[in-house]
């Protein structure tokens, strides 16, 4: 049986792909050079995780020699947006100039199936909402910048070379397994759920509210927050959309609804019965004042649409993590 080569495998949303796409019966191998991702992220002792730089030419070069790989998942990206702005070498060469090198190994060993994960990032400031694919793509920072021009450098191989993409562009990746085995575990830890979720809990004193005069419904930021798990399964189907040879696809991964950071906090203390310290601050520089997706063409084109649409599975799932026996870290 074909395998599937999941970069990042180890991270966030790579982990919860793998576990998703093992229990179904896929042949899994993952790279990942565990800087930010975890070894316990991946449940299932079977799969091989191979610890290695995607730069690493040689190394990815065994990979493809010793294995059948008929598509590639690629998660391993860093992501931290302010880190981008101050080390845009970082992220470049992170976020392109390695992965080059991996899809230039893919195509000396003729797999042309490539998932790619890009973001409501490369949209830069809405001009308006909800976000359709069509939208302009002007990013503000240096990551959002990074997933665009390897989205670019992907057109172009298609057209000259029929390598095929998948263009998953998240909105904002939330949650953890239901049964919280797996979750959210970022250092440092910059997102909004987990961080209400540390102020409940005591382990840190406050969440600040970056912001409150927004033209918004509550003067706070409107995000889409997207579960885990969803993105997990819309990769599922982008796999199976480009294994059956159909054309390059791109989609937005959202539920299409947007939820306010204060709604996010009452939502956080009617799942856990515990009021959430607050504290209002400025806002944080580079936010959009809203972000959230038109998700119909991923319906359209892959079938695929958001399971947990209520933010407050989100919360409990991550909730379940949090307090589970790893205290929502690994
Ligand atoms: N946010 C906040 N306080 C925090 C972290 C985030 O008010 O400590 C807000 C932030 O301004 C944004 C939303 O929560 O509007 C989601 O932020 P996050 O960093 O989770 O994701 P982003 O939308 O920046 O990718």
């Amino acid at each position: 049986m074909a395998k599937i080569l999941i970069t990042g495998g180890a991270g966030y949303i790579g982990s919860h792909t793998v576990r998703l796409m093992s229990e179904k019966g896929y042949e899994i191998i993952v790279l990942d050079n565990l800087v930010y991702g975890h070894r316990e992220a991946i449940l299932n002792p079977e799969i091989e995780l191979v610890v290695g730089d995607l730069g690493d030419t040689e190394l990815v070069g065994r990979l493809f020699e010793y294995h059948d790989i008929e598509a590639v998942i690629h998660f391993a990206a860093y992501a931290f947006v302010g880190e981008s702005v101050t080390d845009p070498e970082k992220y470049y060469q992170n976020n392109i100039a390695a992965p080059l090198n991996l899809i230039a190994v893919m195509r000396k060993y003729g797999c042309n199936n490539f998932i790619f994960s890009s973001t409501c990032a490369t949209y830069g400031n809405p001009e308006y909402a909800p976000l359709d694919e069509n939208h302009p793509q002007n990013p503000i920072n240096p990551y959002g910048q990074s997933k665009l021009m390897l989205e670019k450098i992907l057109k172009d191989y298609h057209k000259a070379y029929n390598f095929n993409y998948a263009f998953l562009r998240y909105f904002n990746a939330s949650g953890a397994s239901p049964d919280g085995l797996i979750g959210e575990d970022h250092n440092p830890e910059t997102h909004l759920i987990p961080l209400i979720l540390d102020a409940v809990n005591g382990d840190r004193p406050h969440i600040t509210v970056f912001g409150t005069d927004y033209e918004t419904q509550d003067g706070t930021c409107v995000r889409d927050y997207i579960h885990v798990d969803d993105l997990a399964t819309a990769h599922i189907a982008a796999l199976e959309h480009l294994k059956a040879g159909k054309p390059p696809v791109i989609c937005n991964l959202g539920t299409g609804n947007g939820v306010s950071v204060k709604e996010m906090i009452a939502a956080v203390e009617e799942v856990t019965g515990k009021q959430v310290p607050v504290v209002y601050g400025e806002r944080r520089a580079g936010d959009p004042p809203f972000l959230f997706a038109n998700a119909t063409h991923a319906k359209a084109v892959l079938g695929w649409e958001a399971k947990y649409k209520d933010v407050k599975d989100i919360i409990s799932h991550a909730w379940t993590w949090k307090t589970g026996a790893r205290g929502g870290k690994y």
